[in-house]
């Protein structure tokens, strides 16, 4: 039963997160292909190695040498190296990144750098095999990931190899060049791997014991979800709750491999199971299996008498965001009125260009902008074919004083998103949870 473990940043963070890594990884023989992040923050105020490679970067960029914050790094990997009692030279390789760095002129390759460095080390650690993704995992001249033939030169590779430490978040385009994923990708690399080893399962360890229910932020004391299906991840992902990135999903469910979600610091704990729709068990209780949601979005409310015979009025609409580069995440409309909710972060400069546009294009009556929106995600596949569901949030809403500024449920039931004014943002999510937990 063949494994692929990933292991997150607070897992390599030091000796002595690392000590207890090795053990989870030597006590089970199926684990045999571990992909690792960069060290991560030891305490609250501490950095994360690949912020400060980041900001080695924008050092050499500016002065040609990033000596005086690469410092902290070299100490970090000085000081994991000889308390873990290892006689690796990690010496000439800091020096070879240093100076990587001071001569590259990518970001990309000196933020790799961390996860490099951290596989080097863990393999020394349990004496496996140092594999890097450099040269496996491809990506095309546009950026994107070219995933049937990374797939082909990872199982290639590890087809002769029985144990390697392979380093999270990067790979190359085809000149050569590292290219990362966006932050927290080493998730994403973990599950490649997985896909092309063909795992039984994709553990991935970090420093909570799954899915929490709802944000323990807002919520105390959620419970936690022990099973949800690849769908609910990617909902409850999408819209905030941030264990796994959102892109990690595709390769395991591409080859139906379950993914574990577990806690280095306490490895007996089960954790969140994260498996195909068909595999889920049917806890015919849990009408709800999670509740997720994001701040930060505008609405654009247009409006135009006759709207609805009016052809190709969406069209027109839609073609001013694609000309402008923006995405939008709904569009409840009326017979007359038609919304966009748009996230602010597209939005970033460029809302009195499409007010303009839209004006030119469809003449309206008038196009009013609501800031200060939130979007609250209620997740779950038993919702569906279960009458009362959405008249139990609107309800949970409704006694708590919260007005609904849209909603929208998915086609599959799946969901109900609904949008509340932000200063309603805690509560809302309060409401929703107490409602159906
Ligand atoms: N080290 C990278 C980051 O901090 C990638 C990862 O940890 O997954 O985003």
């Amino acid at each position: 039963m063949l494994k692929v473990c990933k292991f997150g940043g607070t897992s390599m963070a030091d000796a002595q997160a690392i000590t207890a890594v090795s053990k989870i990884v030597l006590s089970d023989n199926d684990r045999r292909y571990i992909v690792v992040s960069a060290p991560g923050k030891r305490f609250k105020q501490d950095e994360k190695v690949t912020d400060l490679l980041y900001a080695c970067y924008r050092e050499a960029a500016s002065t040609g040498d990033c000596s005086k914050i690469f410092i902290k790094i070299r100490e970090r990997f000085k000081e994991i190296v000889s308390d873990l009692g290892l006689t690796l030279d990690i010496e000439s390789y800091l020096n070879q990144v240093e100076d990587g760095i001071n001569r590259s002129a990518s970001s990309d390759y000196a933020a790799s750098r961390g996860e490099y460095l951290s596989a080097v080390v863990f393999a020394a650690k349990l004496g496996y095999t140092f594999v890097d993704t450099e040269q496996l995992v491809k990506f095309g001249e546009d950026g994107i990931f070219l995933a049937d033939y990374t797939n082909d030169l990872i199982s290639a590779k590890l087809k002769k190899i029985k144990n390697a430490v392979l380093p999270g978040f990067y790979g190359s385009y085809s000149d050569g060049r590292i290219k990362t994923f966006s932050r927290g990708g080493s998730d994403v690399s973990g599950a490649i791997i997985s896909r092309a080893v063909g795992a039984a399962v994709y553990e991935n360890w970090t420093d909570v014991n799954g899915f929490l229910t709802a944000d323990p932020r807002i919520v105390e004391n959620p419970k936690m979800i022990d099973c949800l299906s690849y769908k609910e991840l990617r909902e409850l992902s999408y819209m905030g709750a941030n264990v796994l990135h959102p892109e990690s999903i595709f390769p395991v469910r591409l080859a139906g491999i379950p993914i574990n979600i577990k806690n280095t610091f306490e490895p007996s704990n089960k954790g969140t199971f994260i498996v195909a729709e068909s595999k889920r068990p049917l806890n015919k209780d849990r009408v709800v299996t999670g509740i997720a949601g994001k701040k930060g979005f505008t609405v654009l409310a247009i409006e135009k008498s006759m709207m609805n015979g009016e052809k190709g009025f969406c069209r027109k609409i839609l073609s001013v965001l694609e000309h402008k580069g923006v995405s939008f995440e709904h569009m409840p409309s009326g017979i007359d009125t038609l919304s966009l909710v748009i996230s602010d972060e597209e939005l970033s400069g460029k809302l009195e260009g499409i007010i303009h546009d839209i004006r030119n294009v469809v003449s309206p009556d008038s196009v009013e902008v609501h800031s200060g929106m939130s979007l609250i995600a209620t997740v779950g596949h038993n919702m569906a074919n279960r009458a009362g569901t959405a008249a139990t949030l609107t309800a949970a809403l409704s006694s708590s004083g919260i007005n609904i500024r849209m909603i929208d449920q998915g086609s599959s039931e799946l969901n109900i998103i609904v949008g509340v004014d932000s200063s309603d943002y805690e509560k809302a999510i309060n409401a929703v949870y107490h409602a159906f937990y």
